[in-house]
């Protein structure tokens, strides 16, 4: 009989698994950063994975990162003030990985520590606009489609260095790197492929110093795929149902429209 894993469980096994592939890809397991994708998590498992020392969180959904980050901020104020929990993190950074529509980018602007998933010149001209009257600086990825399927979001492999000497130079806008995600159920060859032509568009554009030092991010791998991604150099791992538990039967297909 299998059981479900416990939260506790799941994480450490994650650790360690984030742990063994940085090993074979030479980095250190702190050179990868772990973000809980919590889009198909209970508010209940978002609390518990605080207390368990986890700082970031990521949603594909404009409205649903705003509720949750109105009830899990307070949450984690609430145990910091009290000072209940020594492993909880100091602070919360929120991830902003899905689709994002012009018109959802004031109100998530205060939210959001990075948005990964910049996929136009016009969305980048938003939020420049928007963080200016903010008075921020606001840290982006560019969304690369590189598994190249036309239903995917980001912008083509062949682009992505154009749109971000453009982005660059934007003064609300601290472009820090790229994302990408693999095919769904991809064979690990095409895995493969996929996380390293977007690691050499990575490497390419840090040496045209695109970004500056603040360059240095690669966001790629999920729960079924964060092995190889970091195998082939990715920084962030964007993990939801290994921590959480299978995606529900009723989940809506990921078209990650907002
Ligand atoms: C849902 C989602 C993930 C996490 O997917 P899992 O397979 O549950 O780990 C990662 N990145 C993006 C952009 C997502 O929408």
């Amino acid at each position: 009989m299998t059981r479900k894993p416990t939260l506790p469980d799941a994480l450490a096994a994650v650790k360690d698994r984030i742990a063994a592939a940085a090993a074979l890809a030479r980095h250190e397991p702190s050179d990868i950063s772990l973000i809980a994708v919590t889009k198909y998590a209970a508010p209940e498992q978002i609390r518990e994975l605080l207390t368990l020392g986890v700082a970031d969180v990521a949603e594909n959904k404009v409205q649903q990162l705003q509720q949750r980050a109105a009830l899990i901020n307070e949450f984690h104020a609430r145990q910091l003030s009290r000072g209940a929990d020594a492993t909880i993190a100091p602070r919360i950074r929120w991830h902003m990985i899905g689709h994002l529509q012009r018109n959802k980018v004031k109100p998530l602007l205060p939210l959001v520590t990075l948005i990964h998933s910049i996929d136009s010149l016009r969305l980048a001209e938003e939020i420049d606009a928007q963080a200016e009257k903010l008075g921020k600086k606001v840290n982006v990825m560019i969304q690369v489609n590189g598994s190249e399927e036309p239903q995917k979001s980001g912008v083509a492999i062949g682009a992505a260095s154009h749109l971000g000497e453009q982005i660059a130079t934007m003064p609300g806008i601290q472009l820090v790197g790229l994302m990408t995600m693999a095919a769904y159920g991809a064979a690990e060859k095409e895995l493969r492929s996929t996380f390293s032509r977007v690691r050499e568009v990575f490497e390419e554009m840090k040496w045209l110093k695109i970004g500056g030092s603040a360059f240095r991010h690669l966001s790629m791998g999920m729960s079924d795929d964060f092995e190889p991604a970091i195998e082939e150099g990715s920084t962030m791992v964007r993990i939801g149902s290994a921590l959480f538990g299978p995606r529900p039967d009723n989940a809506p297909e990921e078209t990650d429209e907002d």
